[in-house]
């Protein structure tokens, strides 16, 4: 009976996996030809100014939208984008749609940083900084409107290329921040090694830190560390007016999170802006 039971067990594990595998092959068959089938599109969730609680700036987060699949989220699709070979094509498209968002924004008045989040893949590519300045030509948004960020993880499968790149799109004037900062093993080395502009403190110590001393003095010390740098912060994941008040007082200047805006589309993240969050409002 006992083995009956285990066998059985056995089995829905091997049918869970093929269902799992059977869905990430679906998967890569529809993302092979996503841009062709203009099913990706960009939602832009404000970066806070704390002090003044005016929208400085956005970051550009990638949506597929699927008619076989439903929506698909970023955490899902882009690891299979990376593996497949995909995510350069993905990518080239993310930043040219997101730095002509930008350039469109300004001709209409409206002056908003754009953050676009950077794999490792496109780190890796020896002409992505003159990919950048190609991009931003095109789309006649000055370098200083764009802010990339990458993640540990993309900036430790090649440091050396990643340094080089990320100084090269520096020296355009775009900025670069530091990711999901503290959730990796080498948080510190990479704030030693990279040019860097700003550091995005993950959700993660953001999430409880109202109630957790530990998760607190971490916070308050990557505030200090970011400043004596000469580092912005972004504290990311804001959720509730605790944590807003909390990073106030530790002089955290800039905040992300649902308590603002969700991730919104173009035409929603206007009219939130011309209601609230806006600068001079
Ligand atoms: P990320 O760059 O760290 O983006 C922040 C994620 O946190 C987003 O998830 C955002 O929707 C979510 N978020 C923002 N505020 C809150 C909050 O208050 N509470 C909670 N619970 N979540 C919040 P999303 O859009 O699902 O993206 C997940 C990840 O996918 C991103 O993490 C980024 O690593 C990656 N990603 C998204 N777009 C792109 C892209 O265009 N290219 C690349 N390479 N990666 C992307
Ligand atoms: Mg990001
Ligand atoms: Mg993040
Ligand atoms: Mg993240």
């Amino acid at each position: 009976y006992r083995a009956k039971a285990a066998g059985g067990g056995v089995q829905r594990y091997h049918a869970a996996l093929s269902e799992e595998a059977q869905r990430r092959s679906e998967l890569e068959r529809s993302l092979s030809d996503v841009l062709e089938r203009g099913e990706l599109w960009l939602a832009y969730q404000p970066v806070v100014e704390l002090a003044s609680g005016q929208a400085v700036g956005c970051e550009a987060l990638l949506r597929w939208q699927s008619p076989v699949h439903g929506a698909v989220s970023p955490a899902q699709f882009i690891p299979i984008a990376e593996e497949r070979g995909f995510i350069r094509e993905i990518g080239a498209w993310v930043l040219r749609e997101a730095c002509g968002r930008a350039a469109q924004w300004q001709r209409e008045g409206l002056e908003l940083r754009v953050a676009v989040n950077v794999s490792a893949v496109q780190l890796r590519d020896p002409h992505f900084a003159r990919d950048v300045a190609a991009t931003l030509r095109a789309a006649g948004l000055p370098p200083a409107s764009l802010e990339l960020e990458v993640t540990e993880t993309a900036v430790m499968a090649d440091l050396p290329g990643a340094i080089a790149q990320l100084s090269q799109v520096r020296a355009l004037g775009v900025s670069v921040a530091l990711d999901d900062f503290g959730t990796g093993y080498a948080s510190l080395e990479l704030v030693r090694e990279l040019p860097l502009d700003k550091l995005k403190l993950d959700r993660s110590f953001v999430t409880g830190a109202e109630r957790d001393r530990r998760r607190q003095v971490i916070v308050a010390s990557t505030i200090r560390m970011a400043g004596d740098l000469g580092l912005q912060v972004v504290a990311e994941g804001v959720e509730t007016t605790q944590q807003q008040d909390m990073l106030l007082a530790l002089g955290c200047p800039l905040a992300q999170g649902y308590l603002y805006a969700r991730p919104l589309c173009p035409e929603d993240l206007l009219n939130l802006l011309a209601r609230t969050l806006r600068r001079g409002a």
